[in-house]
Parts: C-alpha cells; structure tokens; sequence
C-alpha cells in the first residue's frame, strides 16, 4: 500500500492489483452502467464543473467515467502511467463525486462510484493528490487527520469547557462517559482551529439537557481516506468511531456539521469497514436533524428579537441533503433564526455542489485555481439572492463559500447552525451563570 503519492515518479504499472480493483469494487454493477449508457448527454447539464467552463464537452459526467474508468475495463486493466497521470486530473481535478449527476441520468447510472473507483486505482499505483497523501499519514498514525494527540483533544475540551462557563452555568464537556444517548464526533478543524466550535456544542447540549460524550478517541468523523480512494484505511477510519461507540456503550453517533463525515459513517462506512448489509453497527445522527428536534421541541428556543433581519440564504451541503435527506430539516432551523430567508435556485436535492466536496479543499494549493473556476456556479446562486450571510452545516462548504466569497467579491458572512445558534438562543434563569 502506497504511503504517499508518488505520482511523478516511473514505477511499472501493476496491472494485477488494477484487475483485482476493477473486479472486486461493484464489477458486475460498472461493466452494465458502462454499457448502457446510451451518450444522450442529459447528464451533461447537471455538472457545475460542466457549467462553469462554458459547456466544454470533456467536463460532461459522461465524458469522465469513460475516459478513465471506461478505458481502464476497456483494456483489462493493462494501462500505463501516462494513462493514469491523465485520469489523476479528471477524478480529482474534475470530480467531486457530490452525486448531482446521477439523478439527471435516465438510467440512474451512479457517475460518482464509477469515479471513486477509478480513485482507488488511481491510489494503488500511488497517483493522488499530495495534500490527502498527508491527511492519510496522519489518519495512520493518529486515527485523525491532522495528527492530533489525545492528550492535546482532551486538554482542548476541558479548556472550551472553562471558557464557556461564562455563557452556561455548570457546562461541562464530558470524555468517554459511558451509556450516554450520544457519543458527538466532531471535524478535526474544531479543536485544531476552531475550539470555540465545541465550546458552541456544549452550550447548546448543556441548555437542552442532554445526555452526551465526546470520546477520547474515534472522534474523528471525517474520512478523507475515502475520497482518496484508500478503501482500507476508510475503513479503519470508520471503525475506530464505531468500536469507541459500542466500547462506551452509547445509543447513538452524534456527527458535527460536516457533509461527507455523515457520508462516510451512515451511507459508505458500514460497507467499507466490512458490514455487509451496509448499517452502521450504531445509530447514525447528524447534527441538523437533532438542532432542528431540539428547536421543534422546545429544547432549546431563540430570541425573537435576536432573530436576524439581514437577508440569509442557506447552502445545501451535497452529503446532508441531496446524499442525507436532510434538506427540509435545514431549512426549518434557518426559519427559527432569521426573518429574511431567501433559498438559491436550484436548491434542497438538486443544489450544485459548492465546489469544495470531494476532497477538494485538503487537496491544497495544487487545486485551489480550479476550485475557484468549478465554484462559479456557485458564486452567481448566492449572489443572485441577494443574501448576506450564507449558512451552512459543513465545513468543507464554509471553506469554499470563505474563499469563493473573496474570489467573487460576494460580500457575505459564512456561518455554521452551532454559531447562530448560540447567538440567539435563550438561556434559561437557572443556567445563567452568577
Ligand atoms: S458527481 Fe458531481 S462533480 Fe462529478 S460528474 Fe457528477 S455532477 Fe459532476
Ligand atoms: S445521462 Fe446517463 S445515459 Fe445519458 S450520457 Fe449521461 S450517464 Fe450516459
């Protein structure tokens, strides 16, 4: 197995190890989507990278898979690095495999699994993009992206726990509590960059009574091994949150506001990490569905006259909506928090990717230009409404809208749940603190 990309270098082809890829990921499912897909281009308009470049046929969905995964079935497998080096530019550089396509195809031929796929040869000849190969060594050493110790994410809890009990009274950031209701995991990004993130968490489980955890490990939702097309290790990634969940015993996986990490855990998890009928071995909860439970019941309740007056719009990340069904739920916690909401065209399932997903944005400078082409699609939807804040629950879409927001000059503040949420919400008398 590849530690990191070596993609320049001149290693001969292992075109047995491409077989057994081509064989074992969905074979039987690709040879007929490749076969009946009849060239009518419907799919082509569905694509933002398509969109965004003037209609250029090489970016349509169908153009892709079978210029990369389509030749490699073609030739058995038998092809060589100048080959790869091309399809390492269309499955990264072209694809954020956010699934748009698929629902545009008559067929329904999943365009995305055919890329990811031809990812993960991409990966076993040691093609893939620097920026996840650095990810992938620290996911190896560490069980998270960013190589974070356990003492360092613990010490940060406690810390954001004392921080916050200006806010709430008695607020606490409990580690490996046994048999609680959920077991909250959470993006790297939060305790590395964005503490505050699970000072914001706290405040909002502490209002609403709740019976929650973090884990001291298998707290990291996210699986960037995933997108690299590193099946073993996605798998891993996956199991390390499952087994610290059933070790605790808790009732459910509590996800942060973060796409792909709900992806990964509910939908692509339970198959990468070995459990055949595809469930995950635990309950699965991303955070839009309980901050809107929490709002719908009574839990926790805003400010009337904190309620936002600026106009808002509100960004669909692929994998919570489109992916994850929780498109309404996102909506409704929005209606709670701002008087103006005005939705982009299109929108909830049909929203384009904003241009981040798919590994994009820890891909790194490499891609950084092209993200900001692929993203104007995305640029002229927010601008078109008008908004000036755009809200999303995922952090790769806060980081693309942050960098498209400058790009394009938008003039809009990006903004998660957690932290408006925190703004407006109303802490009950006997929780403030003295
Ligand atoms: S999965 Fe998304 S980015 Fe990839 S080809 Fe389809 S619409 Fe385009
Ligand atoms: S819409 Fe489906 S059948 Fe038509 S070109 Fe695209 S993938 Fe092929």
């Amino acid at each position: 197995m590849p530690e990191n990309s070596n993609h320049m270098t001149d290693q001969p082809v292992n075109v047995e190890k491409i077989k057994q890829i081509l064989d074992a990921n969905n074979g039987a499912r690709i040879r007929t989507w490749l076969n009946i897909c009849a060239r009518c281009g419907l799919c082509a308009e569905s694509c933002f990278f398509y969109l965004a470049k003037d209609k250029d046929p090489k970016l349509s969905p169908a153009y892709k898979f079978k210029t990369t995964l389509g030749e490699m079935y073609k030739k058995k497998g038998n092809v060589d690095r100048e080959f790869l080096e091309k399809c390492y530019e269309i499955v990264w550089g072209e694809c954020t495999t956010c699934k748009r396509c698929s629902m545009y195809c008559p067929f329904g031929i999943d365009i995305a699994t055919m890329i990811s796929t031809a990812r993960t040869v991409c990966w076993s000849q040691g093609i893939f993009p620097e920026g996840l190969a650095r990810t992938l060594t620290n996911y190896r050493k560490t069980g998270n992206q960013m190589g974070t110790s356990e003492e360092d994410f613990v010490e940060t809890c406690e810390w954001m726990a004392e921080e916050f009990e200006d806010e709430v009274k008695g607020i606490t950031i409990p580690i490996d509590k046994p048999g609680v209701k959920y077991m909250y995991t959470v993006n790297p990004r939060e305790p590395v960059y964005y503490p505050q993130d699970l000072g914001m968490a706290a405040q909002i489980f502490t209002v609403a009574g709740e019976d929650w955890t973090m884990p001291s490990s298998g707290w990291d939702c996210t699986n960037l091994p995933m997108f690299a097309g590193d099946r073993a290790l996605a798998g891993k990634v996956v199991n390390n949150m499952y087994k610290k969940a059933l070790e605790l015993g808790v009732e459910k996986i509590l996800i942060t506001e973060c796409g792909h990490a709900y992806r990964s855990a509910a939908f692509e998890g339970p198959y990468l990490a070995g459990y055949a009928d595809g469930k995950p071995p635990v309950e699965i909860v991303h955070s839009v569905q309980l901050l809107y439970e929490y709002l719908r019941d009574g839990r926790i309740s805003i400010d009337p006259d904190k309620r936002i007056e600026e106009p808002v719009t509100y960004q669909d990340p692929c994998n919570v909506s489109r992916n994850g069904g929780l498109w309404e739920e996102g909506r409704k916690i929005v209606e709670y928090l701002a008087k103006d909401f005005r939705d982009m065209s299109p929108n909830r399932e049909h929203n384009h990717c904003c241009g981040g997903g798919g590994g994009f944005i820890p891909m790194g400078s490499e891609f950084k230009s092209r993200r900001m082409v692929s993203g104007k699609v995305k640029a002229e939807q927010i601008k078109a409404t008008g908004a000036k804040i755009v809200i999303t629950p995922c952090h790769n879409c806060f980081d693309q809208i942050t960098d498209l927001n400058e790009e394009y000059e938008l003039g809009v503040k990006v903004a998660s749940l957690k932290e408006l949420i925190c703004e407006e919400m109303i802490i009950p008398d006997h929780l403030k603190p003295e």
